[in-house]
C-alpha cells in the first residue's frame, strides 16, 4: 500500500519505495504548494518489474478470458466504491474541479467495465472460412505510459484493454497525479489480480522508458503525450519492433456554418474547450465561423466564455480550476505573446490571474496571423482562436491545414455539408452538431501528427493481441 501522499512503486505484487533513493515532489497546482512525494524506480525496480511481468505474462495468458473479464469487472467496481477520495486527489494534484474529477473516474470504471465485460468475445478464436481460424493471443508484456491531464481514464483505457487481452502491463503513470495510478492498481490487486500482471512505476520518464523498451521482453508500447516524445519512444521501439499505440494530441478544429443554431454551438464549444483548463487532446481550439455569422457567433462565445467561474478546484461553484502546472502556464504566455505580437486581438482573458496557483483567464484570440505558434502547436489550454471563412471549401482547407488530427467538429442542419464534412476532415474522430470525446467501446486513433495505433472497443484491445492464423481446423465456437 501507498501512505496517503507518499505514493510508492508496486512490484512483483508488492508495494516498494524507489531504490533510487530520492523521491520527488508533489505539487498543488492550486495553491503551488507541496503536498506528497512520489517514489524513483530505480534500474533495479525496473529489471524487477521486468522479470516479475514475464512470470505474470505467463499466467495470466493461460487464464481464461472469462476470468479476466469477471475480476477486470470487479475492479471497476472496488473503484467505483472509491470515487469520492479517489477523485479528491486527482483534483488536488492535477487541478481539475471536483465534479471534473468525479466524471473522470466514472468514465474510468467504465473503460475497465467494458473491455471486462467483453473480454471473453474479444478474445474468441474466430472463422475465416471452414477450414480456417484466427486464434487471438496476447501480445505479450506492455509497456503502458500514461499523462497528467485525464490520468484515471488514460491509465484505465491502456490497463482494461491489455488486461482483457492476457498481457502483463508495466505502467509508467504521471509523477505528476500519481494517485490515479495507485487507486488503479490497488482496485486490481484487491480484485485478486496476480503479481506480476500489473506493475506501476514512477521517476524519471526517459530514463525508465529506455530502460524497459530496451528490454525484449516487452512487446508492445502505448503512449499518450505529446508528439515529440511519442517520436522518441517509436524510434527506441523500432529496436525491438515492439509495436506501439501512439496518441499524441490534437489541435482541433470547429467549424461553424450559418445555418447552425448558434447559441448552441457557442455554449457547447465553451463547455468542451474549458473543461480541465483545455488541457485536452480533444478540445476544440481553432473555431472558423461563416463570415455571415462571424460578429454575432463571436459575441456568443465571448459571453459563454465569460460564464466560465474560474476558481479553486474543491469550490462547488467554480467551473474551471487552475492549469496543472508551470510549463502550461509558461507556455500560454508564449502562445499568446507572439500571436499578439503578429496582431492578434485578445478578445478575452490573454493573461494569468493574479492570484496564488496556475490560473489562466478563458482566452479568445481573433485576427491571429497564420504563422503564429498558437495555430500550429497544440494549445493544451484554455485559448481559443476565432476566425472567419467564405466558402465550404475554404473551411475544410484551413479546417485541415494542421499537423494534428485526432478530432474535428461542426455545426450545420444541411445534409449535403454534413457529407461532405464527413468525408473531408482529415481527423480520427468527427463529431456532428456537438462535441464529443473518446467512449470505452468504439476505437479512436489519430491521423498524420496525432500518432496510430487504436485505443477503444475491440480494435483497442486488438492492439494487444497477436492474431494466429490456424489452417486446417474446421470450425471454432465463437463466444
Ligand atoms: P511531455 O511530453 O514532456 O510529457 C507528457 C507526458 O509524457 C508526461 O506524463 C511525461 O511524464 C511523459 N513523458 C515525457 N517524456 C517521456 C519519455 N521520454 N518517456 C516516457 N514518458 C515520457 O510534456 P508535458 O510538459 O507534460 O506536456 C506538454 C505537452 O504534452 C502538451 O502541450 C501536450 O501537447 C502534450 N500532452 C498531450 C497529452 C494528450 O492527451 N495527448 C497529455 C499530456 C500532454
Amino acid at each position: 500500500m501507498s501512505d496517503s501522499m507518499n505514493y510508492k512503486l508496486f512490484i512483483d505484487g508488492a508495494w516498494r519505495s524507489g531504490g533510487h533513493g530520492a523521491d520527488l515532489p508533489l505539487l498543488n497546482p492550486a495553491i503551488e504548494q507541496e503536498f506528497g512525494r512520489v517514489a524513483i524506480a530505480s534500474a533495479s525496480d525496473l529489471d524487477d518489474a521486468l522479470t516479475s511481468a514475464q512470470a505474470g505474462l505467463l499466467q495470466w495468458s493461460n487464464t481464461p478470458a472469462e476470468e479476466r473479464g469477471t475480476l477486470l469487472v470487479r475492479a471497476a467496481r472496488i473503484l467505483a466504491g472509491k470515487i469520492d477520495i479517489a477523485a479528491a486527489s486527482l483534483s488536488a494534484e492535477q487541478g481539475k474541479t471536483l465534479a471534473e474529477a468525479k466524471g473522470e473516474y466514472a468514465r474510468a470504471v467504465e473503460m475497465l467495465e467494458w473491455n471486462g465485460t467483453h473480454a471473453a468475445k474479444t478474445s474468441a478464436p474466430y472463422s475465416i472460412d471452414e477450414k480456417r481460424i484466427i486464434v487471438p493471443e496476447p501480445i505479450g508484456v506492455v509497456a503502458a505510459f500514461t499523462p497528467w491531464n485525464y490520468p484515471s481514464v488514460l491509465n484505465a483505457r491502456k490497463l482494461g484493454a491489455s488486461i482483457a487481452a492476457g498481457c502483463s502491463v508495466i505502467l509508467k503513470a504521471a509523477e505528476e497525479t500519481p494517485s490515479a495510478g495507485v487507486y488503479m492498481i490497488e482496485a486490481l490487486e484487491e480484485a485478486g489480480i496476480p503479481p506480476g500482471v500489473v506493475s506501476l512505476v514512477f521517476g524519471h520518464p526517459p530514463m525508465i522508458s529506455e530502460h524497459l523498451l530496451a528490454s525484449p521482453v516487452v512487446r508492445a508500447l502505448s503512449f499518450t503525450g505529446s508528439t515529440p516524445v511519442g517520436k522518441q519512444l517509436a524510434k527506441m521501439a523500432a529496436e525491438n519492433l515492439q509495436r506501439c499505440v501512439l496518441e499524441l494530441g490534437g489541435h482541433s478544429p470547429v467549424v461553424v456554418f450559418e445555418d447552425a443554431d448558434l447559441a448552441k454551438a457557442a455554449w457547447a464549444i465553451s463547455e468542451y474547450k474549458f473543461e480541465c483548463a483545455g488541457q485536452s487532446c480533444n478540445a476544440p481550439s481553432r473555431i472558423l465561423v461563416a463570415r455571415s455569422i462571424y460578429r454575432e457567433f463571436l459575441s456568443q462565445l465571448v459571453r459563454a466564455a465569460e460564464k466560465i467561474r474560474v476558481g479553486a478546484p474543491d469550490d462547488p461553484e467554480t467551473d474551471m480550476g487552475p492549469m496543472a502546472n508551470a510549463r502550461r502556464i509558461e507556455a500560454m504566455e508564449r502562445l499568446t505573446k507572439d500571436a499578439v505580437k503578429r496582431g492578434a486581438k485578445v478578445e478575452i482573458g490573454g493573461e494569468r490571474l493574479d492570484r496564488p496557483g496556475f490560473y489562466w483567464a478563458p482566452t479568445i484570440l481573433t485576427n491571429v496571423h497564420p504563422d503564429s505558434q498558437v495555430l500550429h502547436e497544440e494549445p493544451f489550454g484554455p485559448i481559443l482562436t476565432v476566425a472567419p471563412f467564405d466558402t465550404v471549401e475554404g473551411a475544410i482547407e484551413e479546417a485541415n491545414r494542421s499537423e494534428y488530427g485526432l478530432a474535428a467538429y461542426f455545426f450545420t442542419g444541411s445534409p449535403a455539408i454534413q457529407e461532405k464534412m464527413i468525408r473531408s476532415l482529415t481527423a480520427g474522430a468527427v463529431s456532428m452538431n456537438h462535441l464529443k470525446g473518446v467512449s470505452a467501446d468504439a476505437p479512436n486513433a489519430g491521423v498524420k501528427q496525432s500518432g496510430y495505433g487504436y485505443e477503444g472497443g475491440l480494435e483497442g484491445v486488438r492492439a494487444f493481441q497477436n492474431l494466429k492464423l490456424v489452417n486446417g481446423v474446421k470450425a471454432v465456437s465463437v463466444a
